[in-house]
Parts: C-alpha cells; sequence; structure tokens
C-alpha cells in the first residue's frame, strides 16, 4: 500500500491544475492520470478560447497546453502515474484508491475525471467503431482526406470538429436534429462560411451501414418521416457527453446523470473528498472553467487537510 497526503484523480485541466496548486502548497500531489494525460483537450485540434493565447500564431493545440500544464504542475512538485481507477473506499480515513497497477491511500482526494462523448445508440454505431465512426476529428479526421463525411449534432463540439475536417474532407455534411444549431454564434458563422460544409436539417440517422468499414447511413427526416440512405465514408457523432463517474456509484453523492454533487466549495457528499471539472459540471464544461474549478477545489483541500493537523 503506498501512502499519499493527496491523489488527484483525472488529468484534464482540472486535474491539472488541482495539482499544481496542491503542489505549490508543498504538499507534493499524485495525479493518477488515466492512460492519456490532459483528458478531453489532448484530443483537441486549436484552443482559441483559453485567455493568454490571442493571436493565430499563438493559439495552442490541445496536447501542447496540456504540455505546458503538466510541466507546471510537476516544476512545483506533483507526481503522475499513468494508470485508472478500478475502485475506491472513501467511507473512512485515509481514502482507498486501487488502480490496475497499485493500492494508495490518501489523506484528501480531487476527483477530476471528467467526462466522455455520447453514443447514439443506433445499429451499427458500435460495429463500425474505428471503421468509419468516430468521437474525435483531431484524432481521426487524418484518415478521411479526399472522403465524405457527416457529422452528427450541432452543438459547438459538431461545429468545432465539422470546420477541422474540411483540412481533410471532400465534403462535411452535418446532420442535426432541429432546424438550428445550438452552437455559438461565432462557430455557426464560420461553420456557414466554410464552402465544403453542408446542413441537413431536421435529422436524425437510424443505423449506420457498411461492409467491413462505413459505407453510409439511413436517415429520417423528423418532420416528414421520410427516410433516406445517403453515402458516407465515415460517422463523425458529437452529441454530448457523460460524467466518468461508474467507480464512484454509490460512494460519493450524484444527480440523477451521474454528475458528482459539490457545493460552492467543490466539497463532494465525503469530507475531504472534492470534485472540480466536467465531473461535476455539465453546464460550463470549458478550459477555463475547468481551470478555475481544479484551482478551488486544491485551494479547499489544502485548507481542509490543514485544520485537520
Ligand atoms: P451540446 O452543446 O450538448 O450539443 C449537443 C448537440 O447534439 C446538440 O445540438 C443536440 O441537439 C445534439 N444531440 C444530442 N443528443 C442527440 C441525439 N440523440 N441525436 C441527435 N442529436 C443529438 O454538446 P457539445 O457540442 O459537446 O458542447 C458541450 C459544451 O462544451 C457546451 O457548453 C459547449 O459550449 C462547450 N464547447 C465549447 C467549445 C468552444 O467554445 N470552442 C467547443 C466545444 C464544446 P439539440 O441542439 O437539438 O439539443
Amino acid at each position: 500500500m503506498q501512502k499519499e497526503r493527496v491523489i488527484i484523480i483525472g488529468s484534464g485541466p482540472a486535474g491539472l491544475t488541482a495539482a499544481m496548486y496542491i503542489a505549490r502548497a508543498q504538499l507534493n500531489p499524485l495525479v493518477i492520470a488515466g492512460t492519456q494525460i490532459g483528458g478531453q483537450i489532448a484530443i483537441t485540434h486549436e484552443v482559441e478560447n483559453y485567455p493568454g493565447f490571442w493571436s493565430e500564431e499563438q493559439t495552442p493545440t490541445g496536447p501542447e497546453l496540456v504540455e505546458v500544464m503538466q510541466k507546471q504542475a510537476e516544476h512545483f512538485g506533483a507526481r503522475f502515474d499513468y494508470d485508472e481507477v478500478v475502485e475506491v473506499d472513501f467511507s473512512k480515513r485515509p481514502f482507498y484508491i486501487k488502480t490496475y497497477g497499485n493500492e494508495y491511500e490518501a489523506d484528501g482526494v480531487v476527483v477530476t475525471a471528467g467526462a466522455s462523448p455520447r453514443h447514439l445508440g443506433v445499429p451499427g454505431e458500435e460495429e463500425f467503431i474505428g471503421r468509419g465512426v468516430s468521437y474525435c476529428g483531431t484524432c481521426d479526421g487524418f484518415f478521411f482526406r479526399g472522403k465524405d463525411v457527416v457529422v452528427i449534432g450541432g452543438g459547438d463540439s459538431a461545429m468545432e470538429e465539422g470546420i477541422f475536417l474540411t483540412k481533410f474532407a471532400n465534403k462535411v455534411e452535418v446532420i442535426h436534429r432541429r432546424g438550428e444549431l445550438r452552437a455559438g454564434a461565432s462557430l455557426q458563422k464560420r461553420a456557414f462560411a466554410n464552402e465544403k460544409i453542408s446542413f441537413v436539417w431536421d435529422t436524425v440517422i437510424e443505423e449506420i451501414k457498411g461492409n467491413g468499414v462505413v459505407q453510409g447511413v439511413q436517415t429520417r427526416n423528423v418532420k416528414t418521416g421520410e427516410t433516406t440512405p445517403l453515402k458516407t465514408d465515415g460517422v463523425f457523432i458529437f452529441i454530448g457527453h457523460y460524467p466518468n463517474s461508474q467507480f464512484l456509484v454509490g460512494k460519493l453523492a450524484m444527480d440523477e446523470e451521474g454528475y458528482v454533487i459539490t457545493d460552492e466549495r467543490y466539497r463532494t457528499s465525503v469530507p475531504g473528498v472534492y470534485a472540480a471539472g466536467e465531473i461535476q459540471d455539465a453546464h460550463f464544461r470549458q478550459i477555463a472553467t475547468s481551470v478555475g474549478q481544479g484551482a478551488g477545489a486544491g485551494m479547499e483541500l489544502e485548507k481542509w487537510l490543514a485544520a485537520q493537523e
């Protein structure tokens, strides 16, 4: 059993910021980072809305931002374990945390395990993941050079990723279940101005079809009920996220969607366990807001630990 003062579960912007604050307080935190450091920003192409980078040349990629955040946390003494948590016991202190490779005890914990992309749940989706179905344009766009793809969703992610995919794809058709986008005005403007992007409104997909790889989708217009087959090489799905809180069921109070419930100081239902970022925030879901939440959780945990002594 490895004894730690503070463990941070997750290495997205919230986790890396909590690590930096806790490390600066001389508490030498251990970050259980998962297999891919950075969480969702590690697979984000450009980050143009994080404060501090104002020109096109300066705009960092997601991995670049992760790298500097990690270096900053390490500079102050944070350590990283690239493993995943499989079990926790928060019923008594020290808290118990088990990963695939190790067992830990910790006096304080910050949970920043983030969120994952939602699946559509239509026939063919699971079968063709990695063979034409993707949840990440930044990761898979390159494989669709000169091909036709569809993007499902009308939010910021769908527009941002759809625009990114035009760097590779011949044609990007956005299929959206309503007649107007949810995305913010600036991304909408860029998407509408992009000649490679077209829109199929009031439409859902009922099935993803193919033969070894994706070859098309069956669409249905929700207003007329008309179903139409549409040929495509790739289906990129951006319809929101769910919190990565399965390992916390029964351990921390959650809402009906599985988001960890926190108060204004990022305290969970267990004293000494804090939560920050998208595991507890379904609303803002920005790097900037997750960073702020991670800083707050780190500061609060530090104060709480000091008060225990
Ligand atoms: P989102 O805002 O929840 O949008 C999800 C989209 O998917 C919506 O258009 C929704 O349709 C559609 N959808 C949901 N379930 C569906 C289903 N079963 N079938 C078909 N369509 C479905 O999610 P997001 O785009 O991932 O964004 C999440 C948050 O991150 C937002 O707060 C967003 O502002 C933020 N974000 C910001 C940026 C940026 O600022 N650069 C980039 C990415 C994300 P309806 O519109 O009909 O509900």
